[in-house]
């Protein structure tokens, strides 16, 4: 698979940045999935020129920096109209979110273990203020899996479990975690990458309030191999 970051941070953009929205092929080119769809990510989406043979959108939940260019999508698809509405998997609460999403241009799934194209996709639920999901996806003899937006949560470390490469909330610094924040820190994004024996891992949700060096040092003290999603950057899974 291919992953491309078509944004990295939450819960507002950097200057310039974008918020989480996560741009996944496979080898062949035949499936591609975007995974969530945050501010700043339509125009980046814009760039790869896919919005025809975008296969599905996953929202992994719906607080905005993960859900608000599905507005403007819409617009998108107006003056872009596809043959078939685009399938959309996502929770259905908050409800008065979920409704903006009810669109003749969306196609509105449940976030359930489904196959799309090439791609076989499982969730569990993260650990968050609001129904939220950790995304699994097998494809090409690789497995990526996005944590979401969450805190620990052994069910999460268990769905990681092998993971080729982990994409993983890295919301906030160990010094401003705590058993009830809303997501890991740096360093327990560490931890959990070691223990699901993950091979590769990435960084993400980077707030721009943080220096991200930081949260990379405080990452690589459990995972020394641990890196910072790079907008823009193209990964091979
Ligand atoms: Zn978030
Ligand atoms: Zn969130």
């Amino acid at each position: 698979m291919i992953l491309k970051i078509l944004g990295n941070n939450g819960p507002f953009p950097a200057a310039n940045g974008a918020c989480s929205g996560y741009l996944l092929s496979s080898d062949s080119g035949k499936t591609r999935v975007l995974i969530d769809c945050g501010p700043g990510v339509l125009s980046r989406l814009m760039a790869e020129d896919c919005l025809e043979t975008l296969d599905a959108v996953i929202l992994t939940h719906l607080h905005y920096d993960h859900m608000s260019d599905m507005l403007p999508l819409q617009y998108a698809l107006q003056f872009n109209p596809r043959k078939k509405a685009l399938p959309v998997y996502a929770p259905e609460e908050p409800e008065a979110v979920a409704d903006l999403l009810r669109r003749p241009c969306f196609d509105l799934w449940p976030a359930e273990d489904v196959t799309i194209g090439e791609m076989r996709v499982s969730f569990t639920a993260a650990r968050h203020p609001v129904p939220t999901n950790a995304v699994r996806v097998e494809c090409d003899g690789a497995c990526f899996v996005f944590t979401g937006d969450t805190n620990e949560d052994a069910l999460v470390e268990l769905f990681c479990d092998g993971a080729s490469l982990l994409l993983a909330d890295c919301g906030l610094s160990e010094a401003d975690h705590s058993f009830t924040a809303p997501h890991l820190s740096a360093l327990l994004c560490g931890r959990l990458a070691e223990r699901a024996g993950a091979k590769r891992l990435l960084l993400t949700h980077l707030n721009p309030k943080y220096d991200p060096m930081l949260l990379l040092d405080e990452a690589r003290a459990a995972f020394p191999a641990a890196e910072l999603a790079e907008l823009g950057g193209v990964y091979y899974i």
